[in-house]
């Protein structure tokens, strides 16, 4: 089915940081702890992920990259309780099918690693081959067969800087992965293993951190916590808003508007506002029918929702503590 593979690739694969969210939610997923990644020419010619995680059996490597064999999902008392970032089961063969892909595994139980690659639509046989424990997916020619998505990408220096973004998501979302990313050969990025604080100043730098205060509110099956900046910091912008519920990046009207309002109210500040917050909320009262890969939510209950981020950001900024 390449040609379902590839409608389906249209679907969840946009561009190269799409595929760089895929990589990384699998490595995630597969409890790793270090994630190296190597790009080159913005992602368009080369996205590599290698991680430490657990590898994937000899005989599931085909399997990984066919559609729908894999999904994390079981039942559905899974769906309401989604912990692993990925339960589709479709991105690594969404990935394939618009790609030259090679995958290379080592699980603890095998004396060696294996590796299958595809062309396309097209699948090899596994191979023996060398890795430490763990996985590495090489992803070459994003839309190869594709041309008319390829020309619609931009250049390489904006497919970076979203690839960029797309890591600073999720290395703020997992403090205790050390990240390294490589573009066109030169270190670009280098965050150790660290707690929450010491990542948001990594990623965000130490001037972000030096002019923020912190919250940390808990309620009944509700919390927030995280770091806003206050007026001394000038230089925020709107891409340094970061908000994660249950570990997962958003971007939401209703946080928006309660934290505008927050920051309106108490700082009579009206322009972008940075911070970084993690919100964290029993799973029933998120929707999960939202599509899976965009970056929106559904809350049950708004109000209340709005409401406690409103209460306590505004609690925050009134009596700073950095
Ligand atoms: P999904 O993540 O939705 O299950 P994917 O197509 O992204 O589907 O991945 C297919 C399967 O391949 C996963 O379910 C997992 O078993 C395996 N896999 C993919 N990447 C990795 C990785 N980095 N480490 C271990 N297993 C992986
Ligand atoms: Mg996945």
């Amino acid at each position: 089915d390449g040609l379902i593979s590839q409608i389906a690739a249209g679907e969840v694969i946009e561009r190269p940081a799409s595929v760089l969210k895929e990589l990384l939610e699998n490595s995630i997923d597969a409890g790793a702890t270090e994630i190296q990644i190597n790009i080159a020419q913005g992602g368009l010619k080369l996205m590599r992920v290698t991680d430490n995680g657990s590898g994937i059996p000899t005989e599931e490597l085909p399997l990984a990259l066919t559609r729908h064999a894999t999904s994390k999902i079981a039942n559905q008392e899974d769906l309401h309780n989604i912990t692993s970032l990925g339960f589709r089961g479709e991105g690594l063969a969404s990935i394939a099918s618009v790609s030259y892909l090679l995958l290379i595994s080592h699980t603890p139980a095998a004396e060696h690693a294996w590796e299958i690659r595809s062309e396309g639509p097209q699948l090899m046989s596994p191979e023996p081959s060398s890795h430490m424990p763990g996985t590495t997916v090489e992803v070459r020619d994003l839309f190869f067969n594709l041309p008319a998505r390829r020309k619609f990408l931009k250049t390489e220096a904006t497919e970076f800087a979203h690839c960029e973004s797309m890591l600073r998501r999720m290395a703020l979302s997992h403090a205790a992965i050390t990240f390294t990313l490589h573009h066109n050969g030169k270190l670009r990025h280098h965050w150790q293993a660290a707690t929450v604080e010491e990542r948001i100043s990594a990623v965000l730098g130490q001037e972000f951190s030096e002019a923020a205060t912190w919250v940390n509110e808990q309620a009944v099956n509700i919390n927030l916590r995280g770091m806003l900046a206050l007026p001394a910091y000038s230089r925020a912008t709107r891409d340094m808003q970061y908000f994660f519920v249950n570990g997962r990046f958003i971007r939401d009207k209703l946080v928006t508007h309660a934290l505008r309002e927050a920051y309106c109210d108490v700082l009579h500040l009206d322009r972008h506002a940075a911070f970084v917050l993690y919100l964290g909320v029993d799973p029933t009262q998120i929707d999960v029918n939202v599509h899976p890969t965009k970056t929106e939510v559904r809350f049950r209950e708004g109000r209340m929702i709005h409401q406690f981020i409103y209460h306590s950001v505004s609690k925050a900024l009134a009596a700073p503590h950095t």
